[in-house]
């Protein structure tokens, strides 16, 4: 494993990290195997953002007596809801919540604070100004956090926040597709042209030149693409390798580490084996030319736009339905365990989506599915 120094602050952190959250509601093992092989193989890095207690407390074994070899990163704004995860920015329930996931883990610290998920210009600014940020700075004063970040989709904001000098990292989704979408942002004047590139788009790759200069290291995430660029049979323009997703995520700018959702050990070592892939495995240059096809709509399954006055898990519905589409019989047996997709059509998961998902049609169309299987 080769490391990497964490901006400002020095604190190597290896290439591959483990983003955690496909393992929230697994069974315990998996999640100690699957900590167990990050840490063989070098891996110091876990972003760890979800609020559930059952994750937080197999986490905790899988660290028992190795805590300094895996550094945790906990998010403060990840809280829970009627037992569903919820973005909040009360800042008594997330305090509760990063000193819950401080005793459930036995530890006295986060390495990385990260406060989650902002990508609304309004939303920054209350992070910034209604003592969101303040308690993560008196965290950190008070040594339960050893560094300071963020988790955003949006250049804008990321920039924004990052200019306040605030942050050592941000965590920001990175892949060649979503480098090819069209963003839809004024950077004119705030970066040299000299830095544009030709198929990549231009606002991010300045944005990642910039988090290079203000050394606020970038953490990664979806470098897959939730798996669907891996995925011949998906419907993203390109597919790529492990290694070509890892190798381009780990050559943009400012970038300390790519944090990747394994679900398995298999995931590990297929993320490990990036260390000893030739130069000719990672090259992903055939594929860039393929990714300019606009993306905006697809789910990544990653829950965001929760809570549902429903109680529907939207990731796992359109991931049945996703899955079913492409032939995957799974995907029926996924659909089948969630009864009913008893959707009122509030549209408040609409507002909260990253990724532009018609989150309304695809649970009317999950409710015409069920309607035939049953
Ligand atoms: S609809 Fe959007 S927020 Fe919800 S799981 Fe899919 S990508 Fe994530
Ligand atoms: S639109 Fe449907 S799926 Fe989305 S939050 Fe409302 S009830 Fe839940």
């Amino acid at each position: 494993m080769k490391y990497r120094k964490f901006s400002k602050t020095g604190i190597p952190i290896s290439e591959i990290s483990l983003g955690a959250e496909h393992l929230e509601f697994e069974d315990k093992k998996l999640l100690l195997d699957v900590v167990s092989a990050c840490i063989d193989h070098g891996i110091n890095y876990a972003d760890f953002f979800m609020p559930s207690p059952n994750v937080r407390d197999y986490m905790k074994t899988a660290l028992k007596g190795r805590r300094d070899k895996m550094m945790v990163a906990g998010h403060l704004g990840a809280v829970q809801k009627d037992g569903q995860y919820e973005r909040s920015r009360d800042v008594k329930k997330c305090e509760l919540y990063i000193e819950d996931l401080l005793t459930r883990l036995d530890t006295d610290y986060v390495d990385m604070l990260m406060l989650h998920y902002i990508d609304d210009a309004d939303d920054a600014q209350i992070v910034l100004n209604d003592g969101l940020l303040a308690l993560g700075q008196r965290l950190v004063r008070q040594g339960k956090a050893r560094m300071l970040g963020f988790s955003s989709h949006m250049v804008m904001t990321s920039q924004a926040l990052i200019e306040t000098g605030s942050f050592d990292s941000a965590m920001f989704s990175i892949n060649p597709v979503f480098d090819t979408m069209n963003v839809d942002t004024d950077m004119d004047g705030l970066f040299e042209k000299e830095h544009q590139q030709d198929e990549i788009g231009q606002e991010r790759q300045a944005f990642y030149r910039f988090c290079e200069t203000e050394q606020c290291g970038i953490v990664v995430m979806k470098a897959y693409g939730a798996g669907r660029l891996l995925d011949k049979n998906s419907a993203f323009p390109i597919t790529m390798t492990t290694d070509q997703s890892l190798e381009y995520a780990l050559t943009r700018p400012g970038v300390v580490s790519v944090a990747v959702g394994c679900k398995s050990v298999a995931e590990v070592d297929a993320a490990a084996a990036y260390c000893e892939a030739s130069e000719q495995q990672r090259d992903y240059s055939g594929v860039i030319k393929k990714a300019s096809m606009a993306t905006s709509g697809f789910c990544m399954y990653c829950n965001h736009c929760l809570p549902c006055p429903q109680n529907i898990n939207i990731a796992k519905t359109i991931g049945a339905i996703d899955a079913m589409e492409q032939g995957d019989k799974g995907g029926v047996r996924m659909y089948e365990e969630q009864s009913e997709v008893d959707c009122i059509a509030c549209g408040e998961c609409e507002e909260r989506c990253p990724f532009g998902v018609e989150v309304i049609d695809k649970m009317q169309s999950a409710d015409d599915l069920l309607d035939k299987l049953s």
